[in-house]
């Protein structure tokens, strides 16, 4: 590899590898930075049950190891960095890091953002909530409310988002717990009612989640209601009284951000950096899925090529 990389890419999770897979495959020399794979939000899944064509349900460790390899094997070469700052210039596009021989500078061409996001309670992690992940405590009922048909589950927050989340939920439910931490909901009067005519829907306002219950599986949500503490048994949870969190503290202030702290770009997941692209939950702060960030590290992979050709004169 030429010592300035076509494509230099930030993270590898299911966005970062599979820009590099596509960057390798078009023949550009491609670096991916990543401070340790288990670090990727996938590689703690500990099932992935609904990635198209994967029906073996991987853990999110083993998957995300497969996409590695196929990167490699395509040409992209990676490095255990840990990245903490950039320079992004009109020609150059620096980014600053620490491996274990110390502080680092790695020079790009093109430059992949896909260093991903987390997830934070408002406030701080309940217990139960960490080790019970991916086993009743879900950020998403798109993805998940299939897994709980007929059965009870709850939903935590206050916002039109949970709002929608528990009448999503009630279509198939068996009854929806839904947990209020206000005494009152400040949504339209015509969300209101769609909630009560929806029949399943329990709200509970005023109430404070104290706990997730449950080994295997989620048994219980540990509420405080009217000043009553009660254990409500349910199968599942799902949690929107979260804040959002990208993984970007390196970039500090380079690119525009969106309210959230996302990373703002354009249709071709350009930043306001040219040259600068980024793909995966760096755009939403909010877990997404998996096959998303796939795509969307795809296009972005696409996009720096694009980008690569015009500065070459071949476009
Ligand atoms: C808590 C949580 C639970 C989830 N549960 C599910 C689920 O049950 N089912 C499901 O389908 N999806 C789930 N998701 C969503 C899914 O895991 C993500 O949408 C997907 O992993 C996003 O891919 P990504 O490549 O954008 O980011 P990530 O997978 O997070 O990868 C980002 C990579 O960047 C690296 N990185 C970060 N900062 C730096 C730095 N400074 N220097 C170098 N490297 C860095 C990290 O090490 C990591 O490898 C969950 C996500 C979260 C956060």
């Amino acid at each position: 590899m030429s010592k300035t990389p076509d494509i230099l890419i930030v993270g590898a999770g299911p966005a970062g590898t599979s820009a590099a897979l596509y960057a390798a495959r078009n023949g550009r020399s491609t670096l991916v930075l990543d401070k340790g794979f288990t670090h990727s939000a996938m590689g703690k899944m500990e099932r992935v049950i609904d990635y198209p064509g994967v029906g073996d349900k991987p853990s999110g460790e083993a998957l995300i190891k497969r996409m590695r390899w196929q990167a490699k094997d395509a040409g992209a070469d990676f490095r255990d960095v840990e990245v903490s700052g950039t320079a992004f210039g009109t020609s150059a596009r620096m980014i600053m890091g620490q491996d274990r021989k110390g502080e680092q500078k790695f020079q790009g061409k093109t430059i992949i953002l896909a260093s991903g996001g987390g997830i934070a309670m408002a406030g701080s992690l309940l217990p139960g909530e960490t080790e019970l992940r991916g086993k009743g405590v879900s950020y998403s009922v798109e993805r998940d409310s299939y897994l709980y048909r007929k059965a009870p589950v709850a939903v935590f927050g206050k916002t039109m988002g949970a709002c929608e989340a528990a009448l999503a939920l009630a279509r198939n439910a068996e009854r929806v717990e839904f947990i209020i931490p206000s005494n009152r909901l400040d949504v339209p009067e015509s969300m209101k009612e769609k909630i009560k005519a929806a029949g399943v829907i329990h709200l509970l306002f005023s109430a404070s989640l104290k706990a997730i219950e449950g080994s295997e599986h989620v048994t219980a949500a540990v509420v405080v209601s009217g000043g009553q503490e009660k254990a409500l048994p349910i199968r599942a949870i799902f949690l929107y009284q979260i804040d959002h969190q990208v993984s970007a503290n390196f970039l500090d202030g380079a690119l525009e951000r969106g309210d959230h702290g996302n990373i703002l770009v354009d249709e071709h997941l350009t930043t306001s950096a040219p040259g600068v692209f980024a793909c995966g939950d760096l755009l939403t702060g909010i877990p997404q899925i998996p096959v998303i960030a796939v795509a969307q590290g795809v296009m972005a992979a696409l996009s720096a090529d694009r980008y690569l050709q015009e500065a070459e004169g071949r476009r």
